[in-house]
């Protein structure tokens, strides 16, 4: 390898500069640095409309940002294999890094390249720029993985974390670039039938503005984050998950800025944590899909395969559409459709209504969420699905059914959040509201004039008949 030779540093799910030890990995060989994306048939297999979109959104983000540091970001759309050494030939590259992925598809995908580039005499090198721990270095006293979060935050909590690490400075360009597609020829937006420019507003995409979005949080929401995260109609959480989703921020940059701010006295140490817990959740839910692979597709507790969960139903469409005649449910599934993102209660209170009051199987709706969230994460979303559904992670039973309307009162007393996105019977609806009625396909027939719709279940009846389906489970 000669120190002119290009080092091919293929982005996926890291869309940064800082705190990327790719790009130094990268640098390290000496040569330029040839920064790909490849829109590949994994990626394409596993994005939904939304999520593609915000995909798109970064990238053009991070291609300015190279732009201006004397780089650029090359974009070629095929199989990942074949554009990789496509681009070694073109350019007379010998190495090639990227960041390691967890979920089975890309495992499968990157150890197949690895093999293949290995044979081709190039070098490959992965680093870790998404997780503080990756799944293999954290194990129980017997050697195996973790099923339940509190252990799993026990044995982390007390680490270190390495260090952030700096953005590269000035990029050296290549003699020539390789051919690049044009970014606007993948339509990354085509498939959101609601339209990109209603959710537009509410993403904050690119790095700059990710580190912008950590540093107002915490100088501000940490302070009361134990206590008003769980109200949806407050800005109280960070918002940073769409950010993780693509890589715009680390974990790691998260961890020490909180740690930092807590450890100059700058928010109370109990805040600090509760919010650490939570980003530490990611963690544990890669380290579920790492080691219990299945959990994207089947059911964790797999004696749960057998539970007799409808298939997707008229009354799940009524979900998806926000017409199920329960608020909290309906402002949530709306909040879904105008944003892209939806609080974390609202999560929990639609995937149990979902999976309990109708019924209806978790991978319905978690395909529903991954159509719809710029948040989309394969390992949280299944995660977080099968923790609600009961055939999950969960160290609580499965006969946990939240009541929307007591959830409701506790966490939306004054119906804040439910005015925002419910329209219906609104003297004056609230723009959000209204966006949800101009966003959805026509072909729905809603209109914001229209009655409340009656509720598409007794919640007591309901409530009833899936402890009772839950139980007969159980006792099977
Ligand atoms: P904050 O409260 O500011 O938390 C900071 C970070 O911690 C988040 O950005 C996120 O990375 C992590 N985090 C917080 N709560 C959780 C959690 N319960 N599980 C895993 N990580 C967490 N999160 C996604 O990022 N993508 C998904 O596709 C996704 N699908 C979900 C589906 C269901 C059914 C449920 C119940 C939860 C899901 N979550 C998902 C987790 C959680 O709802 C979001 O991470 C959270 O709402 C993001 O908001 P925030 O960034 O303001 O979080």
């Amino acid at each position: 390898m000669t120190s002119s030779s290009p080092t091919i540093l293929w982005l996926r799910r890291d869309l940064r500069l800082a705190d990327h030890p790719g790009w130094l990995a990268a640098l390290d060989a000496g040569g330029p640095v040839l920064p790909v994306f490849i829109l590949d048939p994994v990626q394409e297999r596993a994005l939904g409309a939304a999520p593609r979109w915000r995909l798109g959104e970064s990238l053009r983000s991070l291609s300015a940002a190279l732009e201006a540091q004397g780089s650029r970001l090359v974009l070629r759309r095929g199989d990942a294999l074949d554009v990789l050494r496509d681009l070694a030939r073109e350019t007379g590259a010998r190495r090639v890094v990227w960041s390691r992925l967890y979920d089975p598809e890309a495992i499968a995908r990157d150890t197949a390249i690895k093999t293949s580039l290995t044979e081709d005499g190039l070098t490959v090198t992965s680093v870790n720029a998404a997780l503080l721990f990756e799944p293999w270095t954290v194990a129980t006293k017997a050697g195996g993985s973790y099923g339940v979060y509190t252990p799993f935050w026990r044995a982390v909590s007390p680490r270190d974390v390495d260090g952030v690490l700096p953005a590269p400075g000035t990029l050296a360009p290549p003699e020539q670039w390789p051919r690049s597609d044009d970014l606007r020829t993948w339509a990354m937006g085509a498939a959101m039938n609601r339209g990109a420019a209603v959710v537009a507003p509410h993403a904050v995409v690119g790095e700059d503005a990710a580190r912008d979005r950590l540093a107002a949080f915490l100088e501000t929401h940490v302070q009361t984050y134990k206590a008003d995260r769980d109200k949806p109609a407050l800005p109280a959480t960070s918002g940073l998950s769409e950010n993780l989703a693509v890589g715009e921020i680390s974990p790691r940059q998260i961890w020490h800025a909180a740690r930092g701010l807590g450890a100059r006295g700058g928010a109370p140490e109990a805040q600090i944590e509760h919010f650490l817990k939570e980003v530490v959740w990611r963690e544990f839910a890669y380290h579920l899909i790492f080691h219990t692979p299945h959990i994207t597709t089947r059911c964790w507790r797999e004696e749960w395969e057998s539970f007799g969960w409808r298939p997707d139903n008229e009354d799940a469409e009524r979900w998806r559409r926000g017409m199920t005649g329960i608020r909290m449910i309906d402002a949530a599934m709306r909040q879904l459709y105008v944003t892209g993102t939806m609080h974390n209660r609202g999560r929990m209170l639609v995937a149990s209504f979902l999976t309990k009051h109708l019924l209806t199987d978790w991978r319905v709706g978690a395909e529903w969420f991954r159509e719809c969230l710029i948040d989309w994460d394969p390992a949280s979303n299944a995660m977080g699905w099968q923790w609600t559904a009961g055939c999950g992670p969960d160290a609580a039973p499965y006969f946990r059914v939240f009541n929307p309307l007591l959830q409701a009162e506790k966490f939306d007393p004054d119906s804040t959040y439910q005015t925002r996105f419910i329209a219906e019977g609104a003297r004056r609806p609230h723009s959000d509201a209204l966006a949800f009625f101009d966003a959805v396909p026509r072909s729905w027939g809603l209109n914001h004039g229209q009655a409340y719709p009656a509720p598409v279940v007794d919640l007591a009846k309901g409530r009833a008949l899936a402890l009772e389906a839950y139980k007969n489970r159980a006792a099977a």
